[in-house]
């Protein structure tokens, strides 16, 4: 043997990202290409001698990134095997070495005809082993002619042919029922299908749940004073009123009394309790309750501590759930009706009238209590007549205390039926959602989630599973979440269910481990879906292989150490902000 020719190249500078592997790899291919004159349609098969064990790796490779997959087409024009020999010790190279083959790509074998073009009798291979597991065992007597008996140890696999073999695709209980009793039968069969489908994650991740919402209203307790409960909101958005362009509502829960407070922005946390102090404190008291939604501004520390020093507990509606606030969530919509009207027909001067839609919801009757705000809270309605002046007038400050307790106790009534009422036809529409525990796993719907999923329609309708980590109320639970996916972790039950476990249904593959390179956990990219500027950088939206659309993640340019992935992602034409180029 000796010698005819040389190559040598440095390696481009995205081909010094590649790892050793795939170095080895280019090396054949460069090879290939400058003498494939002399090697394609040889007549004989020739020999890539190498000398890194990383071979092994690329033989062993799972699955070929687009790369690799061009250049094994490449490398089918040739003939030829590869070989390696250990280093620096020239021993005899492995003559079993076998031709190169980058392993199966797919799990599933693809079928080379379309499925509706099989019309003939089909012979599946779960019938030939039912068959199989029942020579010599006897067939229970109820099991009907036509029908092979599958003994308990098969069952499971015979419910996955039927349900989650190519075929069928995941049908319900009643279709995935009738694929199985064209052939098979044992007793019991639709209960095990019925629980084998319900414990399906498939099906799970991937079908909306039919039938009423899961949790049964929970109202808030009634408070029994005026100003002890109150509830807060911001109205944004508003056309610009002498400085003003933001409304906050605050309503007393008990009267329904509101207080309208035009600002000239969304408040911070501190200048909110400023407000709240000024305008609300010092007419009606220190409340018991605050209710509000998760604004910046009732989530920060500083409210929290606030209303813990003026002794209120700071309650906030559960996420993506706004209804648990039930009446009052309403009566705020009514306000923001209201306040809307006024602000389109006096778009420059409707903070001037602020004054005259809060006087006139708070002297109205409402339905809630059936007396007016005023009244309720007062003990007497405003006299808009001087002749009326006798009907408000009382003989003592005693008689004035007599006549409100008469009438909160009289509005605390109308306000319990009421909620019973409100209860009983929200309830119709509901049921009761099963009872959760900490620890337990829960499917999270993916309805309010940013999943970074190209196609909202075929985006999975759940992910998970996560577990509880605290049960807050029979309607709310908190979850523990994967920080990818930025959202607050307390959920109304509704956006979730539960998950079912079944010993038919073979345990799900836990996501894969990251490998270790350098020390530190390096997790693979499936693919890169988007690129965004950060700073002076870029940060491109990853997939990662093993896992679901709710961990893809932002990450910085240098943390993808396969600079394929980058090439193939701008080849693909894919969508970025603009001047963000490859
Ligand atoms: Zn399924």
């Amino acid at each position: 043997m000796h010698p005819c020719a040389f190559l040598s190249r440095r390696l481009s500078s995205a081909e010094r990202n590649y790892d050793i592997g795939n170095r080895e790899l280019l090396a054949v291919k460069v090879a290939l290409e400058e003498w494939r004159h002399w090697l394609e349609g040889a007549e004989h098969p020739f020999i890539v001698w190498t000398d890194h064990k990383n071979l092994e790796y690329i033989r062993n490779a799972k699955r070929l990134n687009a790369r690799q997959a061009r250049w094994r087409l490449f490398f089918d024009r040739f003939s030829f095997t590869l070989s390696y020999r250990p280093g620096s010790k020239n021993v005899k190279p492995d003559a079993l070495s076998r031709r190169f083959d980058p392993a199966p790509v797919a799990k599933e074998p693809e079928p080379l005809l379309p499925l509706t073009c099989v019309v003939g009798a089909v012979s599946w291979q779960i019938e030939s082993e039912v068959r199989q597991a029942n020579g010599g065992v006897l067939t229970p007597s109820g099991c009907p002619r036509n029908r092979l008996f599958v003994p308990p140890n098969l069952r499971s696999r015979v419910i996955h042919w039927a349900h989650a073999s190519l075929l069928s695709c995941h049908p319900g209980v009643r279709r995935t029922m009738h694929a199985i009793s064209r052939r098979f039968w044992w007793p019991c069969m639709e209960q095990e299908v019925r629980e084998y489908v319900s414990a399906c994650s498939v099906c799970a991740r991937n079908k909306s749940s039919t039938g009423r919402r899961m949790g049964l209203l929970q109202p808030l307790p009634i408070p029994s004073r005026p100003w002890a409960e109150v509830s807060m909101d911001f109205v944004t958005g508003l056309p610009l009123s002498r400085g003003h362009n933001t409304v906050l509502t605050v309503v007393d829960r008990f009267s329904k009394m509101v207080r309208f407070i035009a600002l000239p922005r969304l408040p911070s946390a501190r200048a909110t309790a400023d407000i709240f102090l000024n305008q609300i404190v010092r007419y009606h008291g220190f409340p018991k309750d605050i209710v509000s939604d998760r604004g910046p501004q009732f989530v920060s520390r500083f409210w929290r501590e606030f209303c813990r020093l003026i002794g209120a507990k700071a309650s906030l509606t559960s996420g993506y759930h706004p209804e648990s606030n039930g009446q009052t969530e309403r009566l705020n919509q009514q306000l923001e009706t209201g306040l809307r009207c006024l602000v389109s027909q006096n778009p420059s001067t409707w903070s001037r009238h602020l004054v005259w839609v809060e006087y006139a919801h708070n002297t109205l009757p409402t339905s809630a209590t059936g007396f007016s705000p005023f009244k309720c809270v007062f003990g007497y309605e405003p006299p808009l007549f001087a002749a009326l002046e006798s009907e408000v007038s009382v003989p003592s400050v005693h008689a004035l205390v007599h006549r409100c307790r008469r009438i909160w106790a009289a509005a605390r009534q109308v306000l319990e039926r009421q909620q019973d009422r409100v209860k009983t036809a929200a309830d119709r529409r509901r049921r009761p959602a099963p009872d959760y525990r900490p620890g337990q796993k829960v499917w999270l719907s993916a309805k309010n989630l940013n999943l970074h999923v190209p196609s909202r329609k075929l985006a999975p309708r759940f992910v998970g599973p996560f577990p509880i980590t605290k049960v807050i109320n029979p309607a709310a639970v908190r979850l523990r979440l994967p920080r990818s996916l930025r959202v607050h972790p307390t959920f109304h039950v509704s956006n979730i269910k539960p998950v079912v476990d079944s010993s038919l249904v073979p345990p799900a593959e836990p996501p894969p481990p990251p490998r270790m390179v350098g020390g530190g956990p390096v997790y693979t990219v499936r693919k890169i879906l988007a690129v965004r500027k950060r700073g002076r950088g870029r940060q491109f939206l990853v997939d990662w292989e093993g896992y679901g659309p709710e961990e893809r993640q932002w990450i910085p340019e240098r943390f993808i150490v396969d600079r394929s992935l980058l090439t193939d992602f701008f080849r693909s034409g894919a969508p970025g902000p603009s001047g963000v180029g490859p």
